[in-house]
């Protein structure tokens, strides 16, 4: 912690000290999201591009000067980040781009880009001292987190609300990692605000992502590493699908830090995708007014959310970075799963390509141009949710044990 300055309130500037169990700005309540902020000067001068590749470290905690926890807390025993990064032609064309840059977080240990939050979670209980870690989430942050929990090998347990839609894919996960689950049987708000109660009642240590400002710091490694694989070149557009929010928030933090200790000299345009039956942000950009709650109806039920908590956060980081909001449909985001599985050999689940879905979207509506380089982050594992999935999927041959019923088959399909 020797970098971390202080948390300052995103809304009225107060300063806190950097506690462990710190959540929200007493002063402000629920609009007082906490930021953490560093001490840049020092980082600068006592860390250098030089520094990290003689660093054998090969996870988030590489990162560890641009990191809130204490070097000494235990961590996860798992190889959370060090995703890798693809260029490809074949990809790019089919979006519209010369150039594409993609980055597998589906590869985190338990699927999806929450891996780097939920680790830095159970960090920061950790040293909170906190013997149970709970949280509301759509699927991956519940999966994340009580992986991450087991990952601890201590007495630490996990207690996850979700909704009732979680896809049974995530929901396994949960049982297996050992979580106590409770199944809301409604939205993820009311998913949200029961955790909200039984975290305040119980005295858990509360992994909200949207209240916890430590969770940003850990979902901002995605950058810090893409640039590093990028050899410090940043692209022109880097590109999230958008829920809570607070992903595509801690993409701006990471540039931001990048950029203030000299890593990196520009930071390039945000692009926020969200789905078009639940796009609350999207909206917010658009009209500059407040945000409105709606509806959740979407497939990608990981950016299903409805009444994002750090929606302020997400719209400044758009706008800081001259970025842009847009929406795409389940019909093109079921028929991204398949195009981007079938070119790449990648496959993410519906919240995982929405962003690359939107990509093909913006080139169309000229707000991404052909010649820009673009980088992506598939934030999710398909193999979560199967159903979703197979209606991508296309048709399989039935048959029997049969050779030439096999090769009429063929024949009509052109196969042979
Ligand atoms: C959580 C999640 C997102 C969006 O992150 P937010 O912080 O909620 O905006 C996108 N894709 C997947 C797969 C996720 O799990
Ligand atoms: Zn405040």
């Amino acid at each position: 912690m020797r970098y971390v300055k202080n948390l300052k309130c995103t809304n009225c500037s107060t300063t806190y000290k950097p506690e462990p169990d710190r959540y929200l700005c007493d002063k402000c309540g629920d609009k007082g999201i906490l930021d953490v902020q560093y001490k840049y000067q020092k980082i600068k001068n006592e860390w250098t591009k030089k520094d990290l590749i003689n660093n054998k470290e090969r996870s988030i905690w590489r990162f560890l000067p641009l990191l809130p926890i204490k070097k000494e807390t235990k961590r996860p025993n798992l190889r959370i980040g060090n995703t890798p990064l693809y260029s490809s032609k074949k990809m790019a064309k089919k979006v519209g781009l010369k150039k594409l840059i993609i980055k597998d977080d589906g590869l985190n240990p338990t699927g999806s880009l929450k891996d780097r939050a939920s680790a830095m979670a159970a960090v920061k209980a950790k040293e909170a001292d906190a013997d149970t870690v709970a949280c509301s989430s759509t699927g991956n942050a519940a999966s994340s987190l009580a992986g991450n929990i087991a990952a601890m090998e201590d007495q630490m347990k996990a207690i996850i609300f979700v909704p009732k839609r979680a896809p049974s894919g995530k929901v396994a996960q949960l049982l297996i990692y050992g979580a106590e689950v409770v199944s809301v049987q409604d939205s993820y708000q009311a998913a949200y605000n029961l955790s909200d109660q039984a975290i305040k009642k119980w005295g858990w240590y509360n992994r909200n992502a949207a209240i916890n400002p430590y969770l940003v710091e850990g979902k901002k490694t995605v950058v810090l590493e893409m640039a590093e694989q990028l050899n410090w070149q940043v692209p022109d557009w880097v590109v999230f699908s958008v829920g809570d929010g607070c992903t595509i928030a801690g993409a701006y933090k990471g540039l931001h830090d990048l950029k203030q200790i000299g890593f990196i000299d520009r930071i390039p345009r945000l692009l926020g995708v969200q789905a078009k039956g639940c796009a609350p942000i999207t909206k917010a950009f658009k009209t500059n007014r407040g945000l409105e709650v709606t509806g959740e109806n979407t497939i990608a039920d990981s950016i299903a959310v409805g009444s994002p908590r750090n929606y302020n956060k997400a719209l400044d980081a758009v706008r800081s970075s001259k970025g842009d909001m847009i929406n795409v449909s389940d019909q093109e985001i079921l028929k991204m799963i398949k195009t981007l599985g079938s070119t790449t050999g990648i496959f993410g689940e519906p919240a995982g390509v929405a962003g690359l879905a939107g990509i093909k979207r913006a080139v169309s509506n000229g707000i991404i141009s052909l010649e820009q380089s673009v980088a992506v982050v598939i934030t999710g594992n398909g193999l979560k949710d199967i159903k979703n999935a197979r209606k991508a999927a296309g048709k399989l041959i039935e048959i029997e044990n049969d050779i030439d019923r096999l090769e009429e088959i063929f024949f009509k399909k052109g196969v042979i």
